[in-house]
């Protein structure tokens, strides 16, 4: 039986702005098991950074964590201090590299320097263990060890990438969540990283990958299970084959339909885009939030938020065409 690395159960984290509270995320439950891929898919600006910041309790004001519980590695890190958090549970038990992670690294620092810094936060190991640390990671990865002892700007965008996530999973944690962490690189470095974070599973340096994109052709490539989110909520989930080749929920068929996939069908019929754009998040519709770009909105959709049901064998959707 799989056991769980992370928990969240009905997390609400929402900014509070003088134009009014956006709810960025709404009642969202997800678990990640050990072992898989899971990939996180939604258009721009429908939470799925704030979702990843809140999973790893990275929460500053405005943002707020305003109800939830989020459990990592059997720790309720909902409940914990910013800094114990930051001590035992950041790049220990889980880590996250970031959207903006090409620009995280110090210009006036070696990648060696920065990688002292991190490990001798959480870990008392003298200069010497850490550089053969380092070494050993970056060869076990086929990262150029030269690359140690460059500055970030020494370094192409494709090799800084591979180079912080490397540097993310130094202390092997268990889980690994990215962030969009190809969508600024061209198709052959976006495959170099996809390699790369499938070596980080095969050598069993991290056991788990939440891969957080806008860009359902990758995941494709890499996921075992898929979510898919929309405007702050959860609105369908399961294996990534099952999600792909029988979408349930209007939004993620939209979502395939607007990308080129290799089943014949959607060959055929060619690239579709979902009409309308996401809704405010200050004020969202009410019931379905998807409703105003729904083909099959019915009148129930307006009124009723449709819960997230298990359809089949952990196979969920949020949506009223679909009965549990
Ligand atoms: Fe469309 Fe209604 Fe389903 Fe929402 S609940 S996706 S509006 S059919």
């Amino acid at each position: 039986m799989s056991t769980l690395l992370l928990e969240a159960e009905r997390v609400k984290s929402y900014y509070h702005t003088r134009e009014g509270t956006v709810k960025a995320v709404d009642d969202v439950s997800l678990d990640v098991e050990n072992g898989i891929i899971l990939g996180l898919a939604g258009e721009s600006g429908c939470g799925k950074s704030t979702l990843m910041n809140t999973l790893m309790m990275k929460i500053r004001p405005p943002l707020y964590l305003v109800d939830g519980e989020i459990i990592v590695d059997g720790e309720r890190i909902s409940k914990m201090e910013r800094k114990e958090i930051k001590k035992k549970i950041w790049g220990v038990k889980i880590s996250l590299v970031p959207q903006s992670a090409l620009n995280a690294l110090m210009p006036t620092k070696r990648i060696i320097d920065f990688i002292r810094d991190v490990v001798k936060f959480h870990v008392d190991v003298s200069d010497g263990e850490i550089v053969s640390m380092a070494r050993k990671r970056f060869e076990e990865l086929n990262l150029p060890e030269d690359s140690l002892y460059l500055y970030p700007h020494e370094l192409s965008g494709g090799m800084k990438q591979r180079a912080v996530i490397a540097i993310s999973t130094l202390l092997n944690p268990k889980l690994l969540i990215v962030d969009e962490p190809t969508s600024a690189l061209d198709v052959s470095t976006q495959k170099r990283v996809l390699k790369l974070l499938l070596d980080l599973k095969k050598f069993k340096i991290i056991d788990s990958i939440v891969f957080v994109t806008h860009d359902i052709a990758v995941l494709r490539q890499i996921a075992d299970r898929l979510v898919i989110m929309y405007a702050g909520k959860i609105v369908e989930s399961g294996t990534l084959e099952d999600v792909l080749s029988n979408p349930k929920h209007p939004y993620t068929a939209g979502l395939i339909h607007a990308v080129i996939t290799p089943e014949p069908e959607i060959r055929k019929r060619g690239l579709v885009s979902i009409p309308g754009e996401p809704p405010n998040l200050i004020n969202p519709p009410s019931g379905c939030r998807f409703h105003p770009r729904c083909l099959h909105a019915m009148p129930i959709c307006k009124k009723v938020v449709p819960e997230l049901v298990d359809i089949s064998n952990g196979r969920k959707v949020s949506c009223h065409l679909v009965k549990a």
